[in-house]
This record gives C-alpha cells, structure tokens and sequence, in this order.
C-alpha cells in the first residue's frame, strides 16, 4: 500500500519528528530531502520513515510540498552514523543531519555539480608574463597565481585579490573567465606521480606493514615527533587504497591545512584531491561533497567537517594531529571528530590512523589497553640532534614585559650568533586588564564577568569574552584619576619592549590580530622562513605546523596558569603545546634550544617533561586521572545553562541534579557535581552555570542521558533558561 504519511526530521531545536501527508503526485524517499510548510516557513527536512497513521488525525497535517531527491542524500553507512552521531551527543536528529548537508542543499538547491565561474591566462597575457608588470604589483600576484593552470574566482579572492584587478586584466585582454563543472574523469592507471620518494626507515616499514595487513576495522595510534615521517606513511599507505579504487579521507586540524600539506598530496598521486575547510562557498562545498559522494576525487583532506563527507568507496581513515582540539565542535552538534572518525572507520570496516607527537591521553589509554594498535616512529628524519630544555626559575627576578634578565641575555647570544628567536606568549593584545593607579579599580566589561583586554595598537579596549570594544578610556570611572596602568602582558606590548630591548633586530607578531587579513599568515611565515625577521612573537597559532629551521631558541613566558588551573586538562595541553613548540625549532646543523619561565621550577609535570619525555609525563599524568576518578577512567557531560537571573539557572540545574539522582539507571558509579557558577560567570549579559555528570561506563551515561533529557525538557524551566549538554567535553568553561 501507499504510504500516506512521511515522517521528517527538520533543522529546529526540538527532539521529535513531524508528520506530513504525501500528495497523490509526489513521491518522496527515506532519506531524501523534502521542503516542507512549517508555521509561515518552509522548511528543507530530510524523510525518516513512512507511516500510514499519525498520532494527529489528518485534517490537522499539511501536505509535503516539494520533492528535492531522487536518490537519498547519503549512503546508508553515513546515514546510520549520523543517527548514532544524534544519539551519542544528544544533539535533535534534524538538527544533526542539517549540520551534515553543506549549506547548498540545506537551502534546497538541487543535489547536482554546479558551475563555477574560473580565470585563466590568454596566450597574450602569457606574452606580457615575459614582459614583466613594472610596478603593477597585484596584477603581477594575479597573473603568477594563474601561471600553473585556471583558479576558481573564489580563491583568487581569498588570496586577497580585488575584483577590480581581475576586471582590469581582464580588459587588457590577458586573463578570461569562464563556467566550469568539475569533470568526471576516469582516475589514470597510474596512480602515484613520478616523483621522488624518500626510502622508509624500518620504523616507517613496520608501520606501513602493520595496518596493511589488518582486515577491515583496526584503529592505529601512529606516535612520532614532528618530522619523524608520518606523513611519509599516511602517503604509502593511501597509495594502495587508491590503486584498488578506493578513496581516502585525511582529517588535519583546523591550524594545519596548509598549503604544503595539500600540496604533498597533490604532487604524489595523480587522482584529484578536494580540500574542504570553512572557507568555501556554498558551490564549492556542494561541488567538493559530490566529487566525493560520486568518486570524482581520490582523496578528501579537510577540518573537522570533512567528517561527514559522504564516499562512495571509502578505503582509509587518517586523523593527523589527532589530540587536537579543533577536532571537537563548540557549538551546535558537539562531536569529537576524532571519535566519530573512528566509529565511521568501524562501521565501514575499514583501518583508520591516528597520529600524533603528542597522543590524547585518552587515545595513549586506548593504546595502552590493546584497544588500540601502538606504532611509534623515533627517528626524527634531517634533525639528529634533539632540543636541550631548561626550566627558568623567575621568581622574585624582575619581568620587563614579562621578560627575565637571563632570558633577555640568552636571546642576545642566540641572535649575535645569527639565529632567530621564538617567544610564545598566549594571550594576545597589549595587556589584559586596565587599571586605576590610585584605587585599583580595573575597567570590565559591563556585559561579562571579565576584564577588558587594552589594545595599543587599535587604541581600544576588547571583551575577548562577548567581543564588545570601545575606545580606550583616560579617567577612571570610580574615582575619577587619569592615572591608568596596564596591568600583565599581551604580544603587544611584548613587541613593544622588544623594539626598546634589540633595536637593531626586526620583530613580527602573529596572533590573531596581527592575522586577520586573510593570507597574512601565509605572507608572515613566508618573511619568517626568508630570515626577514629575528624575533618571532607568537601565540599558539604560531605552535602547529611550521617548521622554522633557523629558530634555535624556544621560550615559553608564562605557563603558571596551565599548571594550577580549573580544567584538569591544562596540563595535558601545556605538555602538548611544549613539545609542539619545541618541534618548531632547529636542524641538525643548528641544535634548538627551549626554555620554559616559571614561578614553579619544582612542579612534576615540569619535571616530568622536561627531564623525560611527552610518554613519561602522559604515564604520570594518567596515574593522576585514573586516582581522581577523571576521563579516560570515566565520562563525564557537562550540562551548561544560561540566562538573564542567576537564581533561575541555578534553580533549573538544581533540578536536572534531582532529575538524575532520581532516576532509576542512576547506579553507584554515577556522580553528580554541581550546579556551580561557570568559570565565566557571567558572559554577554547572561548568568552562566554549570552541572557535571560523571560515569564509569559510557553505556550508562548514554542509556541514563537518553531516558533522562526527555523529563529534564518538561522542566517547567527549562523553556525559561538556554541549556545545552555537552557529552563528553573537551573543554570545562
Ligand atoms: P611528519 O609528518 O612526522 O612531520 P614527514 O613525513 O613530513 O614527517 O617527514 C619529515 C621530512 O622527512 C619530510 O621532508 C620527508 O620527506 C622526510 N622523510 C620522511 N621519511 C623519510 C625517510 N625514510 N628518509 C628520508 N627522509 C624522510
Ligand atoms: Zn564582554
Ligand atoms: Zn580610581
């Protein structure tokens, strides 16, 4: 019989699926976008299941309008994981399938390759290319960006390029534009490029050997120092995957998908390679999506969202960098890429790689217990000689700028000696607070619980927290006096000091202020590498995936607040963040050298990393979690809610904690702590708390989460207060 009702799930915030009658006309299917009327709106959903009766009687339902597909807009493999995904991070299934569609055909557009407008070089503009430009500097970036083939008017635009530039070129006749699909072709019999190829090392062979020689699933820890050549096997482990006519998918973090890395994997292998990052229009994203899901492209290489790209015929999943944290969501569908990673790897019974020079602590867990395969790579290819770290004892020495005196000499030794300096500093601006010299009192942010940030060089002073700014002010606002102190340092002003210290040295901070324009990073660490500049001032993104061969001295300036903090992960990501640094640094001819500021010489996980190694403190630091009853030992979800009275969320939180405790799945392995006030209590105006739930078994806090979340949303105030659930959280504030 004909099914009269389809169930579909749209992209709001409600736990349930809605019924629409199927008009004699339409043919809609499971899995296959329909638009649909909801309220004034019409809504793009996604057909769950067919019913013949609906829980309303059919005069109240409204008809399916339109049918998007033919076909269901993932394969069955991905459709099931994404259902588990709504599951797993009790996130509304429309919702999570919505965040699964490039934006493309979550408007309704149709499921097909669109046009994209390209430009490229005319024989005579080619004729100019000898001629040279003169002092036409953007039409000479233009014309060198299209030398090696046609480029998507949109990246040219993200290489800062002006419409008017292209419009000029374009009329002296020597740059054309044109509408091309992508173009199916058959992947050549050929599969890796005739280039060179470095010979693996036993400890490279063995790896390569091992998850070869897995059937199906199989999940790899692959451990090995920057440069110690993961990305050497990831490569001879794709080749296969290829050359059976399967496809592979390598997830980098979001700091790491550089052009170097993409280019790697152009240059080896001669199938196409879609890149998928955040930022792509919506026809490039729905044109990368299909060249996947219809086998046009051999690899995928992407940020996190590249996850749930549909293939037809996945053969390999890597995760590079896999303790990083861009891999998990903030927001909306908060799911850890990684995690996913690996039940997508399981469920398409295919092996799946994780690397790292600084394994998760629960990821080393996993390996350590034989749930994972442990591969290591030791050999650091080209650099021989390892980096001599050194505590630096600060206390009771006087800062300038948060420089030490014996710092400030050893930067002059290496710089006199031709060598250029990194200074990490991970709080950007110039200060991060205002103070007023004869009260004390600090200018905040009248929206959040937080202290203005002073910016010198915009002249302003920032929330970093609700992003609101204002010109700086000159009177205090308590007493009146125009005696205002800056109060700690920013890069700012650490560039600043620099310039007073080594004047005869160039400095160059890169944070995310000095990098907004979009290829200025691009453009700074290009100046880098061609030893424009001697100091190097940088927050964390100057941490991951550069490699400055000329830089022999690392120093971290202030990591006291990551060894005595709140979220019992800071110490995890200091560690991380070290070693990664430490990696930035030095060559065989030039041994590095990385020096660590602190009032806490003393503390053992300084101790740990520094007289051993990254395995020796993740070994300690894991005695210390498992003692304290803390991830990968158990799991936690943290409930976080908000609004404008503090008592109502506190009230509501208190609840849920009843709610839980209550409930009969709620066994002696289960804990609940809080509601307690969020480490940022108060953000943009809203009051923030929080609520913790700990468990020993992932299974009983998902069966107790999904029995549960239904009684805490009938809360009488849980329609009053913004809450969300965070399962497994990376992140405590
Ligand atoms: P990682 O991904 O671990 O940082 P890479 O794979 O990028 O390491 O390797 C670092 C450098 O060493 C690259 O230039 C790479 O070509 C080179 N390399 C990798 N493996 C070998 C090897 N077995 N012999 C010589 N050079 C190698
Ligand atoms: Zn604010
Ligand atoms: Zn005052």
């Amino acid at each position: 019989m004909r099914p009269t009702i389809a169930r579909v799930a749209l992209p709001v915030p409600l736990d349930k699926q809605f019924d629409y009658l199927i008009p004699s006309h339409l043919f809609p299917i499971i899995g296959g976008r329909v638009s649909v009327p909801f309220g004034r709106q019409t809504l793009v959903g996604i057909v769950t299941e067919f019913a013949q009766e609906s829980e309303f009687s059919i005069e109240q339902l409204k008809s399916v309008k339109e049918v998007l597909d033919s076909q269901p807009v993932w394969p069955d493999k991905l459709y099931s994981l994404l259902k588990w995904c709504s599951q797993f991070y009790q996130f509304p299934l429309g919702d999570t399938l919505a965040n699964a569609m490039p934006s493309a055909l979550r408007k309704g557009k149709p499921a097909d390759f669109a046009s994209c407008k390209e430009w490229q070089m005319t024989p005579s503009g080619s004729n100019q290319m000898m001629q040279g430009f003169g002092r036409a500097f953007k039409q000479a970036q233009v014309m060198n960006l299209l030398t090696s083939g046609a480029v998507s008017h949109s990246s040219l635009l993200e290489e800062d390029v002006s419409i008017a530039t292209l419009k000029s070129l374009q009329e002296k006749g020597w740059i054309e534009v044109s509408e091309q699909k992508p173009q199916f072709k058959a992947w050549p019999k050929q599969i890796e490029a005739d280039v060179e190829k470095p010979k693996l090392n036993q400890e490279q062979a063995i790896a390569i050997a091992s998850v070869n020689s897995s059937k199906g699933f199989g999940c790899y820890l692959l451990e090995g120092v920057t440069g110690s050549g993961k990305t050497e096997v990831y490569l001879n482990l794709i080749k296969p995957v290829l050359e059976q006519g399967k496809q592979a998918l390598v997830l980098v973090p979001e700091i790491g998908l550089t052009p170097q890395t993409i280019n790697r994997f152009k240059k080896r292998f001669n199938v196409p390679v879609e890149v998928i990052h955040s930022g792509l229009n919506d026809t490039e994203r729905l044109n990368a999506w299909l060249s996947a899901r219809d086998k046009v492209a051999g690899i995928v290489i992407g940020t996190r969202s590249a996850l749930l790209t549909p293939f037809a015929d996945l053969g390999i999943i890597i995760v590079d960098e896999e303790h990083d944290s861009s891999y998990k969501q903030q927001d909306s569908l908060r799911y850890h890429a990684r995690d996913v990673a690996v039940m997508r790897a399981n469920q398409e019974q295919i092996p799946i790689v994780l690397g790292s020079a600084t394994p998760a602590l629960e990821t080393l867990h996993n390996a350590l217990t034989g749930k994972y395969h442990h591969l290591h790579l030791t050999e650091r290819a080209g650099v021989a000689v390892p980096t001599r770290n050194r505590v630096l004892d600060v206390k009771g020495l006087y800062l300038e700028s948060g420089l030490s005196a014996p710092l400030i000499a050893d930067m002059r030794r290496h710089l006199t000696e031709g060598n250029q300096v990194l200074l990490f500093l991970n709080r950007r601006g110039f200060s991060p607070a205002l103070m007023c010299h004869e009260c004390g009192w600090i200018a905040d942010c009248q929206r959040c619980d937080a202290y203005y940030t002073f910016h010198q060089y915009s002249n302003e002073i920032r929330c970093h927290h609700c992003g609101s700014q204002r010109p700086v002010i000159h009177q205090c606002q308590s007493c009146g006096s125009t005696q205002l102190v800056t109060v700690g340092v920013g890069t700012e002003q650490l560039e600043k000091q620099l310039a007073e210290l080594f004047p005869e040295y160039k400095t160059i901070r890169i944070d995310r202020d000095s990098t907004r324009r979009k290829g200025s990073l691009e453009s700074a660490l290009t100046s880098i590498r061609r030893g424009e500049y001697q100091i190097l001032i940088g927050t964390q993104m100057l941490a991951k995936g550069h490699h400055f061969p000329d830089v022999t001295l690392v120093a971290l300036l202030d990591v006291d607040g990551s060894l005595y903090s709140s979220d019992f992960r800071a110490s995890e990501r200091l560690a991380q963040l070290f070693i990664q640094v430490a990696g930035r640094a030095g060559r065989a001819s030039k041994p590095g050298e990385v020096i660590l500021q602190t009032h806490h010489p003393e503390h053992s996980l300084l101790q740990d990393l520094l007289q051993r190694d990254y395995h020796h403190f993740a070994l300690t630091a894991l005695a210390e979690r498992k003692l304290a009853m803390l991830p990968p030992y158990t799991y936690l979800t943290l409930f976080r809610a908000e609004a404008n009275q503090s008592q109502m969320v506190e009230d509501f939180l208190r609840q849920v904690r009843h709610t839980l405790e209550a409930h009969p799945l709620f066994d002696q392995h289960c804990m609940v702590l809080g509601p307690t006030p969020a480490p940022l209590a108060k953000r943009a105006g809203k009051f923030r708390w929080q609520l913790l739930l700990q468990a020993e078994a992932r299974s009983v806090m998902q069966k107790l989460l999904m029995s549960a979340k239904p009684a805490i949303s009938m809360l009488p105030l849980a329609s009053k207060v913004r809450w969300t659930l965070d399962i497994e959280p990376q992140d405590l504030s």
